[in-house]
């Protein structure tokens, strides 16, 4: 039996578990193949790797990029559309590339300048500056800072009662404390990914609060700009919604990927290796 999962993150991005440390988990939970995908980061990958050639367990270099996807006014909207969403593409077995280094260098700058204006927010509003500490809960490395970093910090502080409530009070759209990011375009990180060798996944295509249309667009203009595969929905999923993602793989001629999405032990609910089973008909990607 083979367990596969190709979505996971490490503390080089908001994960909690050092690269090692994860590829050491996932061999214990029986997986066999892994790929590591932090956010806009490929920093983890050389040690990922090196560990999981140690103890003989499939790796796959990744990444996870966070684009802009320019929403179209779907049919019958009453009103125009034109926001932009922020869009998660999975990048795969994904090498060295100029290209990909300078999309990432930008990334990561934008994080770095993001982080730092939510944390002078939540300073002016809360009185204490979260900086250092999120700092620090990054690894001390700026480019690395994501948004659950700072939940973290809020929950930690008691300003919140949970890491979600931290979204919903300050870190998400159109709250206190959020900062519109300076993200690339869909098709710029689904062609930096290809370049780099790689193969493009949209990453949990029901989980960003578009309507059925409105995903059927996303993966329209996904599978248009080259993309290669959609991340099948966890078992928690609606039947209806993961039968639609069946669908459109069908449909746009996509291969299916699988992953849990792990962030550490903390997120009881996305263990490795927990992935949905592939259904009938479709391809897994790279297999
Ligand atoms: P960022 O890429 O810095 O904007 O942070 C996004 C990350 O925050 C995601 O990868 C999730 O791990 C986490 N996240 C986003 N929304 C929520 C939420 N509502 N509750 C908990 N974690 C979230
Ligand atoms: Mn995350
Ligand atoms: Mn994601
Ligand atoms: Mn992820």
């Amino acid at each position: 039996m083979h367990r596969i999962d190709l979505h996971t993150h490490s503390h080089c991005s908001d994960g909690s578990l050092s690269p090692q440390a994860l590829v050491e988990a996932a061999h214990a939970a029986g997986v066999t193949l892994l790929a590591l995908t932090d956010h806009d980061s490929v920093a983890g990958n050389a040690a990922a790797a090196q560990r999981a050639a140690e103890l003989g367990m499939g790796f796959w270099p990744g990444v996870e990029l966070s684009v802009h996807w320019p929403r179209p006014a779907g049919p019958g909207a009453a009103a125009p559309g034109g926001r932009a969403v922020v869009i998660h593409v999975v990048g795969l077995q994904v090498q060295a590339h100029p290209v990909l280094e300078a999309l990432l260098c930008r990334q990561q700058q934008a994080r770095g300048r993001r982080g730092q204006q939510i944390c002078a927010r939540l300073q002016q509003r809360l009185g204490a500056d979260p900086w250092p500490e999120v700092l620090a809960a990054a690894q001390q490395q700026p480019e690395a800072v994501s948004r659950t970093h700072i939940a973290q910090w809020l929950h930690r502080q008691g300003h919140v009662r949970s890491v979600q409530q931290a979204f919903d009070r300050w870190l998400g759209t159109g709250k206190p404390a959020h900062v519109q990011p300076d993200w690339c375009t869909l098709a710029e990180g689904i062609a930096a990914i290809r370049q780099a060798g790689g193969r493009a996944v949209l990453a949990h295509p029901t989980r960003y609060g578009l309507s059925a249309t409105h995903t059927r667009l996303l993966v329209a203009a996904f599978a248009g700009a080259g993309g290669d595969a959609l991340e099948l929905p966890d078992l928690q999923v609606p039947v209806a919604s993961r039968d639609m993602v069946a669908r459109l793989c069908v449909q746009h001629g996509l291969q299916a990927s699988v992953g849990s999405d792990f962030h550490g032990p903390h997120l009881h609910w996305r263990r490795l290796g927990q992935v949905p089973p592939l259904p009938a008909g479709l391809q897994l990607l790279g297999h």
